[in-house]
């Protein structure tokens, strides 16, 4: 506990200069600001500083307790792992096994001397003698979210957060909406998997590009807009996202000596599986995972270095983030030996690729007209070529953020991509400011339209005030139809584009009037593919409700807020004859007579009460749901949860397990018929558990059930259930029901 960390030489020089007031000083303000980053990171996954810039703290910090001791204490950030769960949001889980953070290193030398410390805890003769017996594991390090997936005889049972090492997050339903986590492994093997949940950087770039459009918050990068994806209070968020998964750590029950004997456990029975990080990636693949191809087994330390020289610019063209490469002893007797320091095993180390930044010249600001009118200052850049791709353009964001920074027309600007994807312009180069660099300012009328250009009281956001502008309305159109509303494939800019330049489509409704003649007069397009087109638009017409209102394009109003708004909307207006004109009729009312009642939409504050309650009362803006009812767009409707936690429906309030093949279900299909009968789909069974669906292939947790006395049905006696068929009191059981 009291070995220090590794640690960079220089700077335990600088802070052994340090009187003892001084560095009890220096020591408590480093300490707070990085808990205070780790609580913006881990706990809000909305980080105000940069990885590198908190690395720096945290350098510094193990740096001072490595000159004074006695500043080591257990609560100091150098002793701890992440942040603890953020309390209330998720059950919290205790993990079997402590889940570790890994120690840094920044150079060649740094893991230079990584492969020294290892060798001398190995009684290994010191470089450049050759080490029998010992090689590393290179893996590119996925900067993600740590989880733990747990699975009982081959199912998944539960999955959480690494939350501070010790106590994570249960976040098991929404992991079942990531794709690539196996519901059931090829083998009943019952085991622990660690790994990332990343967000590919293309869905990164997609969530931020309508979040910006909605006045929304941006997220810092894929690590956090994916973290804050996967802790979502509602998994059907969670699953509108596109997360992924690559598992690089296998626990099994019948534990080898090594990893049981690191994490303080002894092997009892059971024959070791693997005995090496390199047969672990394999079995975890051979189990149904998804396992970076990426990895490089058998090299000594020059060879992990010339994979990290590799690695330094291929990463860009890699679909997903990665911010270091983990260097790992391969051999798991080794790596027992060599245990653990503080907060991190001595067996593996991650390198951290620098941060690449350009210095290029800032030629002009330009604002453009968004969505919901918003003039966003974009800057026009010289181009220059920064992680992986050449930059031009770069948002501002406002005029604020343009003032705070001090970017000026002619400045010479410091450019970086945030997480590797959005560029950036992090601050200008104050000793090459020109000195006819000019400040910029947002124009008085809508450079697109002309009408005069509103800021209100006390906001951020200019915009342009007029519905009509054009730059709004070919945006509008885009979002409408874009993959986050009605979702018609096929209907991109260019025929955007053409059929408001001929006057086709005015309003959104106007998409539904389009016959496949009109279609196969724009350019490009075939009888076949004015059909195909036709056919993507009727389809369509049942898009769920939360897909239509966020098509809208409702300022402040993003994906989450339209599912939030669909379910409480539906409660107050249900679904039958005329149901949107109903809705539109309600919302209208609401907006003009009682406006504070938008607080009671789930997650909805102040200022998303009042962007609604403006586009509602607004008749120009709000008869669009009357216009889109008199085409025949009928959306589906959502399963309806009121605030209270009560729903309605045959399952109201009923926690529902489904295990095992349920026929003429998948589990995808099965869980939304709990859902829309008002229940709760779960994924294990306790004492809460109301009902339990079994199918073919149900294991421990019918076995659980039964225990418990909880009422089991089958995928007849489910069916009748949510039909309202059976009423028989739906569940009999369960100690606990609700
Ligand atoms: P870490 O990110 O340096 O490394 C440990 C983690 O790497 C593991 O827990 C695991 O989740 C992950 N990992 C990815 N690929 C892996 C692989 N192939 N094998 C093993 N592990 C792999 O340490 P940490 O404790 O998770 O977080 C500290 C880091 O988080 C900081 O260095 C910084 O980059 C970032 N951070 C930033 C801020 C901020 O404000 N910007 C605040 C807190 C933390």
């Amino acid at each position: 506990m009291t070995e220090p960390l590794p640690v960079d030489p220089a700077l335990v020089t600088a802070a052994e200069a340090l009187t003892a007031d001084a560095a009890v000083a220096r020591h408590e303000d480093l300490a707070e600001q990085i808990r205070r980053a780790n609580r913006l990171y881990y706990v809000e996954d909305a980080p105000e500083i940069t990885d590198a810039d908190y690395d720096a703290l945290f350098r510094e910090l193990v740096a001072i307790e490595a000159a004074h001791p006695d500043l080591v204490t257990s609560d100091s950030p150098t002793q701890r792992v992440g942040g603890a769960p953020a309390g209330g949001r998720f059950p919290e889980v205790r993990h079997q096994r402590p889940m570790l953070s890994l120690a840094n290193a920044f150079s060649p030398d740094e893991l230079r001397a990584f492969d020294a410390r290892v060798r001398r805890g190995l009684g290994l003769p010191a470089a450049p003698e050759p080490a029998e017996g010992l090689t590393y594991v290179a893996e590119l390090k996925i900067d993600g979210l740590a989880i733990s997936l747990r699975y009982e005889r081959g199912r998944l049972t539960l999955g959480a957060t690494r939350g501070d090492g010790t106590t994570g997050e249960d976040v098991t339903p929404n992991l079942r909406t990531i794709r690539s986590i196996p519901e059931r492994l090829a083998e009943p093997a019952t085991l622990e998997a660690r790994g990332e949940v990343y967000m590919p950087k293309a869905e990164f770039a997609r969530i931020n590009a309508e979040r910006e459009e909605a006045d929304l918050p941006l997220y810092a990068n894929p690590r956090n807009s994916g973290a804050g994806s996967l802790r979502q209070k509602d998994a059907a968020v969670t699953a509108s996202r596109r997360l992924s998964t690559w598992v690089y750590q296998l626990l099994e029950d019948a534990p080898n000596a090594g990893q049981a004997a690191l994490f303080g456990e002894t092997a009892v029975g059971g024959a070791a599986t693997v005995s090496s990080q390199s047969g672990a990636l394999a079995r975890l693949k051979a189990l149904g995972f998804q396992v970076n191809p990426d990895v490089a087994p058998g090299l000594d330390i020059e060879g992990v270095i010339a994979f990290t020289d590799r690695w330094r610019e291929a990463r860009h063209d890699l679909p997903y983030e990665t911010d270091g490469v983990v260097v790992k002893v391969d051999r798991f007797d080794q790596q027992e030996r060599l245990g653990m320091v503080s907060r991190a095993p001595r067996w593996a180390i991650a390198y951290k690729f620098p941060p690449e930044q350009v210095e290029t010249l800032l030629e002009d600001i330009v604002p453009y007209v968004g969505r919901t009118g918003t003039l966003t200052p974009v800057a026009h850049l010289r181009p220059a070529k920064v992680a992986g791709s050449t930059v031009a353009r770069a948002t501002l964001h406002n005029l604020d953020e343009v003032r705070r920074k001090d970017i000026r027309i002619g400045d010479t600007v410091v450019l970086q991509k945030a997480g590797d994807v959005i560029p950036e312009v992090v601050r200008p180069v104050l000793d090459k400011r020109p000195p006819d660099a000019r400040e910029f300012q947002m124009p008085e009328a809508c450079p697109v339209c002309g009408t005069p250009v509103v800021r209100d009281e006390g906001a951020v956001r200019h915009y342009c005030p007029n519905p009509a502008c054009p730059a709004r309305v070919s945006q509008e159109f885009g979002h409408f139809v874009s993959r986050a509303g009605m979702d018609i494939e096929g209907a991109g800019w260019a025929v955007l584009s053409q059929l408001l330049q001929r006057g086709l489509v005015k309003t959104r409704s106007d998409f539904y009037r389009l016959t496949v003649d009109d279609l196969e007069s724009l350019e490009r397009f075939g009888r076949k593919s004015a059909e195909n087109l036709h056919t993507a638009i009727q389809r369509s017409r049942n898009r769920p409700l939360a897909r239509v209102i966020n098509g809208l394009g409702i300022p402040q109003v993003g994906e989450t807020t339209a599912i939030d708004l669909a379910r409480w909307v539906t409660a107050q207006v249900p679904p039958g004859e005329d149901w949107l004109p109903r809705i539109g009729a309600f919302l209208r009312q609401v907006a003009r007579e009682d406006p504070e009642r938008f607080a009671e939409v789930e997650g909805v504050g102040p200022t998303v009460s009042q962007a609604l309650a403006r586009w509602f009362a607004d008749d120009a803006t709000s008869r669009a749901l009357d216009e889109l009812a008199e085409v025949g767009v009928e959306p589906e409707a959502p399963a309806i949860v009121a605030a209270s936690g009560a729903a309605e429906g045959p399952l109201a309030g009923k926690t529902v397990v489904v295990t095992g093949s349920i026929e003429g279900f998948s589990r995808e299909e099965a869980e939304e018929a709990v859902r829309a009968a008002g229940g709760k789909p779960a994924g294990s069974v306790s004492k809460k558990t109301d009902l339990v669906v079994a199918g073919p292939g149900a294991g421990s947790k019918l076995a659980k059930a039964e225990d418990l006395g909880i009422r089991v049905v089958d995928a007849d006696g489910f069916r009748r259930i949510v039909t309202g068929e059976d009423a028989s009191g739906e569940t009999n059981g369960g100690a606990g029901s609700a």
